[in-house]
């Protein structure tokens, strides 16, 4: 059995060694189609500036029934959304800031981009976030799965001997990871990164949940990372459709070319702004959601049914139990609806608990005791 020490130590010397030669060529990653063709170019591409009159767009220019102005379409490039968004975030540039419509948005788009149909693979590492897979078979793009270790670590010596076997264009790698609620060792993610020509995509969802750092602060390093986030999670906007993905300018320049040309509309991007102004309700979300999990587990703890407790870093956890199926469809019955995970890898016996607000935390405990009296009856 290898020594975690001494393995992670041998890929960071690979690192220090070859670290000249790690800027991965982008430009010979993207398809050629896309290389190729011309972006189109809307109205508000083609003219930019300030105008008394605007007649090239078709719109309507009476306004609409709406009480926002709505009537003109939206900047193709969101400059503003973008700028606020950027320095929030505390990136070097917004050129190194995409947005879409949902992180999914950027998923579909990354597969698009750089993934041949029938010829390129990406890498998957189940058990995680089914859009991936997905939007893979939507692409018709082929899939290499490397199991996550049974404790949900990554194997990492085996994904980078894979990638260097099949060479997928794109490695997804889910942190905090979707269903099992674990952030991966960050020295593990930085092999990876190190290790493979592939690009890399850290889907950070669920990253406000977690103690551990973003990926984001250590994107300029890798010029193949991509990080998603996303405003659906800890912002409590997953109405708006907003996602995120940080990475190389070239690489959002690839993504922007090919994207709808309005994919984020005005009332989604006026939100966010003004959101943006006071982060402070979404900092005390989080924080109540931390507690509740903390509520939430250990009185799970307690539960005789309950067999096992992965611990999490999101705003929800796997708990295991003997008849998962039995206890799901008890808890349909009372009205609350989880999510029944049983039949994923490393999953036997899960049901996925979403961390809900203290009272409906209350009544699922409730429900659960009840049930346990039940069968003792
Ligand atoms: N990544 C992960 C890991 C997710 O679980 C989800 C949503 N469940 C998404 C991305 C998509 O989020 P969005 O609402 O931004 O499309």
């Amino acid at each position: 059995m290898r020594t975690d020490k001494r393995y992670h130590a041998d890929y960071l010397k690979l690192r220090i060694y070859e670290s000249d030669l790690m800027a991965i060529n982008i430009t010979s990653l993207v398809r050629k189609n896309i290389l190729k063709m011309k972006k189109y170019a809307s109205a508000r591409d083609e003219f930019t500036g300030k105008a008394k009159i605007f007649l090239d767009a078709n719109e309507n220019a009476f306004g609409s029934p709406a009480d926002q102005e709505l009537n003109r379409y939206p900047d193709p490039l969101q400059k503003q959304l973008r700028d606020k968004i950027a320095a929030y975030k505390g990136i070097s540039s917004p050129e190194g800031l995409f947005l879409g419509n949902g992180s999914d948005e950027a998923i579909d788009l990354v597969i698009r981009a750089f993934c041949e149909p029938r010829v390129d693979s990406m890498m998957l590492l189940p058990p995680t976030y089914g859009m991936y897979s997905v939007c893979a078979n939507i692409n018709d793009i082929k899939i290499i799965e490397v199991e996550l270790n049974k404790d949900f670590s990554l194997d990492v010596e085996k994904i980078i001997e894979t990638a260097k076997t099949e060479n997928p264009k794109v490695i997804f790698i889910c942190s905090p990871n979707n269903p099992s609620a674990n952030v991966y060792a960050e020295e593990d993610i930085e092999a990876v990164l190190n290790n493979v020509d592939s690009l890399v995509i850290v889907d950070e969802a669920y990253i406000d949940f977690s103690d551990s750092p973003s990926w984001v602060k250590r994107k300029d390093e890798f010029n193949n990372l991509i990080v998603l986030q996303t405003f659906s999670k800890a912002w409590g906007m997953a109405g708006v459709r907003l996602g995120m993905a940080f990475s190389d300018p070239e690489i959002v320049q690839v993504l922007n070319k090919i994207k709808y040309p309005y994919n984020i509309n005005d009332v989604t991007a006026n939100i966010v702004i003004k959101t943006l102004i006071d982060p402070s309700r979404k900092e005390e979300m989080v924080d109540k959601i931390k507690k509740e999990r903390g509520f939430l587990m250990n009185a799970f703890s307690n539960l005789a049914l309950v067999k096992e407790l992965i611990s999490s870093e999101a705003n929800f956890f796997l708990a295991r139990f003997d008849d998962p199926d039995d206890v799901y469809t008890y808890l349909i019955e009372e009205g609350i609806i989880v999510r029944n995970r049983s039949n994923q890898l490393h999953c036997e016996g899960c049901l996925r608990i979403t961390v809900g607000t203290h009272e409906e935390n209350k009544i699922l405990c409730e429900a659960l005791q009840a049930y346990t009296k039940r069968k003792r009856s």
